[in-house]
């Protein structure tokens, strides 16, 4: 991941077993209690196979020399993951396999190493795809703004379940994370005490992703290609995401005929059925809107007609493993436009803009100041138009950036804003405003 959906009331959580629920959930079509569910607790799936659902999970498979575990968890979820495996098995972690370079999935592994010199085990063999290195390189490389963009989107997110950022955390990568000892290319297998692994490379969420197949389990590990919410293929504020590619990743796992899916963030999948209509799901709305987003572009529209144009289909929008909580479609469809075209939107004013507050200081005062502005985006807002709304309150606000009184009513727009927002990341975006504009407007 990057990271993931604030996680629900636990409270809330009803069925215990992970399988069980999964499998209701996935018959009904309906979710009537939390998927991602970030409890650090342990969950046998057999003898052999264990699933630690936190932020991120921890995927266990126990072996005559050891354990392979898949992904360490969080740097703040780390500790309380490793403990819950213990409480499972005491034998060495042979393994430690990254599905990538998030945090939430390399940034626990100083707890594996502390819980390996504290029994006295040997460290375990790190495995990943040879771009989570380049990956942990960049976070050094732009460690402030990871900090940064990483505090607007999880802002909501309590340091318990998120990522210690909200603490004014020096270092976005946590000095204790152990980078890969073996990196590889397309793909690569790996046998350990009798149990044969198939480790695949391939682009999704991120560039650096591994999924596995575990023949003997008829098992996949998915890592974030399967996250129980929208994919995560269109962030505002991160790198290049790869949406058709996802799908085609996606389309290779169905082929196996899995019976058993481990994915890294919400519930394990069980039956072949199941697991080709999850997996068939995430790979159509990804296509859907590649496809849509291309045949606009190649009829020459701009990027603003085509965020307007290309919607998903309502009823999958409403599955549980599709809902837009984290990410959302019209991001997806940005990142397609920056993929396959350029930075630039096609309005021809934005090629070589003006300074924002040159062209809100000009049309203030062509209106004869900036009450006009806010009186008129309150009404819009008041009404549900926040998309109209938030362009005339940000024009006030950047003709008049120490104006108190425009702050409150912006801090006012984009409260409203982010409660009508259904995913964590337009929440955080919009949140971020808001209490920007508070400090403003409450400052003596
Ligand atoms: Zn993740």
């Amino acid at each position: 991941m990057s990271l993931h959906p604030k996680p629900r009331d636990l409270n809330k959580i009803r069925t215990a077993d992970p399988v069980v629920l999964s499998s209701q959930v996935i018959d009904l079509g309906r979710a009537d209690e939390p998927t991602n569910r970030v409890s650090n607790e342990l969950s046998e799936i057999d003898d052999d196979i264990a699933i630690v659902e936190s932020f991120s999970h921890m995927v266990v498979f126990r072996t005559e020399e050891g354990l392979v575990t898949f992904d360490a968890s969080g740097a703040q979820s780390g500790e309380a993951v490793v403990e819950s495996l213990r409480g499972w098995r005491t034998d060495p972690v042979h393994s430690l396999v990254y599905t990538h370079g998030h945090l939430d999935h390399v940034g626990g592994s100083g707890a594996l190493i502390a819980d390996a010199d504290k029994l006295g085990y040997e460290h375990p063999t790190v495995f990943g795809h040879e771009n989570v290195p380049r990956r942990l390189e960049r976070y050094e490389k732009t460690n402030e703004w990871n900090i940064l963009i990483n505090r607007r989107q999880f802002g909501g997110v309590s340091p318990k379940h998120g990522l210690g950022l909200s603490h004014g955390h020096p270092r976005f990568l946590p000095e204790d994370t152990v980078w890969p000892d073996v990196v590889y290319t397309d793909e690569m297998s790996l046998k350990v005490g009798g149990l044969e692994m198939e480790f695949h490379h391939g682009k999704g969420e991120t560039d650096d992703h591994t999924w596995a197949w575990v023949p003997s389990k008829k098992a996949l590990v998915t890592g974030d290609l399967v996250i129980w919410v929208f994919p995560n293929a269109g962030n505002p504020q991160k790198v290049q995401r790869y949406p058709l590619e996802w799908a085609s990743v996606l389309r290779q796992m169905i082929s196996y005929d899995a019976e058993l899916l481990l994915p890294a963030h919400g519930l394990p999948i069980s039956g072949k059925d199941r697991i080709r209509r999850v997996l068939s799901d995430i790979a159509d709305v990804l296509e859907a809107l590649v496809r849509d987003t291309v045949a606009l572009m190649n009829g020459g529209a701009s990027l603003n007609e085509v965020i307007h144009e290309v919607k998903v289909d309502e009823d999958k929008l409403g599955l549980p493993w599709l809902q837009p909580l984290y990410d959302e479609p019209e991001f997806v469809v940005r990142n397609i436009w920056r993929m396959y075209g350029g930075w630039w939107d096609a309005d021809p004013a934005s090629l070589k803009p003006s300074l924002q507050s040159d062209l809100a200081s000009e049309l203030v005062s062509l209106v004869g100041g900036v009450s006009p502005l806010v009186s008129r985006a309150q009404e819009l807002a008041e009404n549900g138009d926040f998309r109209l709304s938030c362009h005339l309150i940000e024009f006030a606000a950047n003709a008049e950036p120490e104006n108190k009184k425009v702050h409150g009513v912006r801090a006012e727009i984009y409260k409203m804003r982010r409660a009508s927002e259904s995913s964590l990341m337009s929440k955080g975006v919009f949140a971020s405003a808001m209490r920007e504009s508070e400090a403003i407007s409450s400052d003596e």
